[in-house]
């Protein structure tokens, strides 16, 4: 192959070649490449080493469908040897001080800083979002190694009163021992160090199972673990293929050495895991899928609400769990607010690849992901709804669909009905608050939730009455590590990130002393 673009040519191996010649054809510069990133691994990472097997699979570019690199496909002996390996180390790392722990996130949490660009480049290679989101994400995720490493420090116990003088209580917080974590493509960094700061802050060993679609992230992390002295064993990654994931994940999670499972992921997965959970009697997080309503009542300010609406539907392509999935509008505000809404999607929107500075809209992961909201956009159409804007596949081909905006949406519709994820806003009209409250609680999901008023009763009432675990008021965008992330109903069980993320590691011991 004939390579005019970059020195690096002829270093780089084929699938790298192949993606660069790629990059050099759309106008984009070298720098898009990971095959020369110091951060870019193949094998496992086990008990502090790179294990390699002979089977791999390969990570592929979603926005053009070529292969980026090829990973270790680990099995049962992998899965076995990394429960060990984590187990081991469990004994000694629950002896670590938890000021000598809270040293050694904080110095990974430098590294991280230190390579943001490359860690970017590698999220943006294999998931596909805009460089400057993937920015983003990495600054979201070394966070949480930051905010671990202090609370690491803050694990406090209870001197409890008890009615008998001859004897003293105490309630003691303990790390619960080796915690399995399973993670999804859509934020390849961010949703494994949200648990693995807890966890390790609290005297926990992980091994991660990272999605298919996106080992390479976890696996530069593994490298930078390394570099920061994270003892072995502690932090184990298990890449594996889609077809292994099911026996991976059985092996990883069933395993009696294995404490506790923390999943994020889809509500039809977390139930697998609950079941092996229940199995063990084994502690459980799930952060799992949502169906987040964006409700505009007549009182909201509508450009406030149109920011907020764009910031929250579109970002990362409308693929994070948190995404607004159903757009409710009181009927005196409708007709204004989808006119804007429209107007904001195609003056600030523009698709393209990842690598390319004006690109906000990167493509989706996967062809199964663009059939999901091909089949939400003909349904409605089918229905009844109007395109206001997109409705197709973008000209670019491959992963990439236009924005979309639905109108004269109805319940009936599946986009109304389950998690689309992707960049797809059906707009329903509604008359009044109470019928706003019946649509946004009637899933059986519950995440996240936003709405826009200026009226300071609606406020108060609607956000105390939506049932989801956050809720952004005149606010689209509500991630942060320092607040509680998590849902209810089938959402999920727990809390990651905040002062409340690390108790999901820690088990309360009771003792008694007697005979004073
Ligand atoms: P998914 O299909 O459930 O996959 C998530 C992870 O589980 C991947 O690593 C996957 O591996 C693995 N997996 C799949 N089947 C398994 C099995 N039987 N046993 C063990 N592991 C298994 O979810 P996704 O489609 O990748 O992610 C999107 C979903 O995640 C959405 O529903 C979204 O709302 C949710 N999400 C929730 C949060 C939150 O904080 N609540 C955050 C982000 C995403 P493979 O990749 O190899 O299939």
């Amino acid at each position: 192959m004939a390579l005019y673009c970059s020195s690096l040519g002829s270093q780089v191996p084929r699938a790298g070649r192949a993606l660069l010649a790629g990059a050099c054809s759309r106008g984009l510069s070298a720098s898009s490449s990971i095959e020369a990133s110091p951060l870019l691994r193949s094998g496992g990472f086990i008990g502090g080493r790179w294990v390699t097997v002979a089977a791999t699979f390969p990570v592929l570019d979603p926005a053009s469908g070529t292969e980026l690199h090829r990973v270790s496909d680990c099995g049962l002996p992998e899965s076995r040897e990394a429960v060990t390996a984590a187990y081991n180390a469990f004994q000694s790392w629950r002896e670590v001080s938890a000021k000598d722990r809270s040293v050694l996130l904080r110095k990974w949490y430098e590294l991280m800083i230190q390579n943001k660009e490359e860690l970017a480049k590698i999220i943006t290679a294999e998931n596909g979002k805009p460089l400057k989101e993937a920015l983003g994400e990495v600054a979201y995720s070394a966070a949480f190694l930051e905010w671990f490493s202090e609370e690491a420090r803050r694990v406090y116990g209870d001197i409890i009163p008890v009615p008998m003088k001859d004897r003293r209580a105490l309630a003691l917080k303990q790390p619960l021992g080796v915690v399995t974590i399973i993670t999804p493509w859509n934020f390849p960094s961010a949703m494994i160090t949200r648990k693995v700061g807890a966890a390790l802050a609290a005297g926990c060993t992980v091994i991660v199972k990272p999605a298919e679609d996106t080992p390479l992230s976890a696996l530069a992390l593994a490298e930078l673990a390394t570099q920061a002295g994270i003892p072995a064993g502690v932090f184990n990654v298990v890449p594996c293929s889609r077809q292994n994931a099911a026996s991976v994940g059985e092996a990883l999670c069933t395993d009696p050495l294995v404490a506790k499972i923390s999943f994020t992921g889809s509500t039809t997965t977390g139930k697998i895991l609950l079941k092996h959970a229940a199995d063990g009697v084994k502690r459980v997080s799930m952060e799992l899928g949502g169906h987040a309503p964006f409700v505009v009542f007549d009182t909201a300010n509508v450009d406030q609400a149109v920011a907020g609406a764009i910031a929250s539907k579109y970002r990362n392509s409308g693929q994070t769990c948190v995404c607004s999935n159903r757009f409710l509008v009181q009927k005196g505000i409708h007709d204004t607010f989808v006119k804007k809404f429209a107007e904001a999607i195609k003056k600030e929107l523009h698709v393209g690849n990842g690598f390319e500075a004006s690109t906000t809209q990167g493509p989706l992961i996967n062809e199964k992901a663009v059939e999901k909201v091909e089949k939400h956009v003909s349904d409605a159409v089918n229905q009844g709804a109007c395109i206001v804007t997109g409705g197709k596949r973008h000209s670019l081909g491959k992963n990439f669909f236009e924005p979309t905006l639905l109108s004269n949406v109805t319940t009936s519709m599946l986009c109304t009905q389950e998690e689309t994820f992707g960049p797809l806003a059906p707009v329903i009209k509604f008359d009044t608050e109470e019928e706003a409250l019946a649509i946004s609680n009637s899933a059986n999901v519950g995440l996240a939730g936003y709405f826009y008023s200026q009226d300071p009763a609606q406020i108060w009432r609607v956000a105390e009455r939506m049932e989801v675990g956050m809720v952004g008021v005149n606010e689209g965008l509500l991630s942060s590590v320092e607040c509680p992330f998590g849902g209810v109903k089938q959402s999920g069980i727990g809390r990651e990130g905040s002062k409340y993320g690390i108790d999901e590691y820690l088990e309360i011991k009771y003792v008694c002393f007697g005979g004073l």
